[in-house]
This record gives structure tokens, sequence and C-alpha cells, in this order.
């Protein structure tokens, strides 16, 4: 086992704006609510504005998380173990950082190990903690492979993210049936066909439509 800690310039996400208090992250939830056409006193929305702020809490947690001290306990009792570890179908759950609505969609995470491994769960907390941050969903995916590529210094990382985007499926052009497709690929991925396309088989669609929400 081996703890490595490389320099912390990835986990760089929020600046030091004042944080607000709980009361006026509720004030501004009601004024939200009034926006809307609503009146804020009625029973029904009494205790909304307090929801509304414990749910940013769950949405938002990852801007407390350090993705690199996530992935710093590794392991190098493999047994000469090569080959690619692909984690497919993790959950993304984000907010889109133009409208703040939901971002629903998969994650497909690999990498070829060269000294070090890492805790598979690991490599979904990593997800987690950049998709639950106001994200665009290119910088999602990089974000999420550059840490892995940094951390566990591996021969190649590779990440594809198919996810939908309320702000499209719900307003603006109402195209619910779009999926958006990314992907970064690092090392082998990126230079040897033959892994990139072993990895892109290891993730063909085995689901007829990429993200559901
Ligand atoms: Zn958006």
């Amino acid at each position: 086992m081996n703890i490595h800690t490389p320099a912390a310039k990835l986990t760089k996400a929020q600046p030091d704006a004042e944080k607000p208090s709980r009361a006026e992250a509720e004030a501004a939830v009601r004024t939200l609510l009034m926006w809307a056409g609503e009146d804020p006193e009625r029973e029904g929305l009494l205790d909304t504005p307090a929801r509304v702020v414990r749910s940013y809490e769950e949405f938002f947690n990852g801007y407390a998380e350090d993705p690199i001290a996530l992935l710093a306990r590794t392991f190098e009792e493999i047994d000469g173990y090569d080959e690619m570890v692909v984690l497919r179908d993790i959950r993304v759950e984000s907010h889109c950082e133009h409208h703040m609505v939901p971002i629903i969609g998969r994650a497909h995470v690999a990498y070829l190990p060269d000294v070090r491994v890492v805790g598979i769960s690991k490599l979904a907390r990593v997800v987690d903690a950049y998709a639950h941050r106001f994200q665009i969903q290119e910088k999602l995916t990089a974000q999420i492979a550059n840490t892995i590529n940094e951390v566990l210094q591996p021969r190649g990382v590779a990440v594809v993210i198919e996810a939908n985007h309320q702000c499209m499926s719900t307003r603006g052009v109402h195209k619910p049936g779009a999926s958006m497709v990314t992907s970064r690929m690092l090392g082998a991925f990126r230079d040897d066909p033959s892994t990139r396309r072993e990895f892109l088989a290891m993730i063909a669609h085995r689901h007829p439509s990429g993200a559901e929400g």
C-alpha cells in the first residue's frame, strides 16, 4: 500500500467567496418562489425554503470532497496485473452551471494500471466528487480523467459520459431524447487504437438509450 500525494492543483474548485448564511439562502428561495408567481407564506410552501437549502447541501456536497485524497490510498500487490480496469455505468447526477437544472446520465471510467491500482469504489466517488458541483459535461469528463491520470499515473485513462440535460429537455429547445456524449482519452487510450477499441467495445451499447432522465 502506498500513499501518493501529487500537487493539489486539481482540487481547486471553489473560489473563497463569502458563504451566505442558511437564513440568507432560504430567503433567496422565497424570492424565487415569488418570482415564479407564488405566495411563499401559504401553508404548502412554508417549509420549502428549508427543504430546498437542505437539498442543495446534498446536490453540491462535491465541493467539500477532495478527489485527489479519495485516490490517495493505492495497492501495489497486484501480481503483475496490467490489463485494463473498467468501471462502467456509474450513475451521474450533476447540475448544469448555466441553468442550475439536473444533468442525469452515466459514466464509464477505465485505466491501464502501471504499478498501482485503487479500490474500485473510489473511481465512483471521484465521479461524484466532481459531479456534485455546478458543471458542464465537458469539464466534468476532463476533471475525472485528469485526476485519475495525475494521482494513479497509469499507462492510460479513458472517461466517457453519456447524459441527458434537463436544460435541453424541459426548457429551451425541448428535446428530451437527446443525450450528450463526451470522452477524454489519455495515454494508451489516446495513442493506441487497439486499446481504445477494446475500451469502446467494453462499454458499447447494452442499453437502448444511453442515459435515463
Ligand atoms: Zn444548461
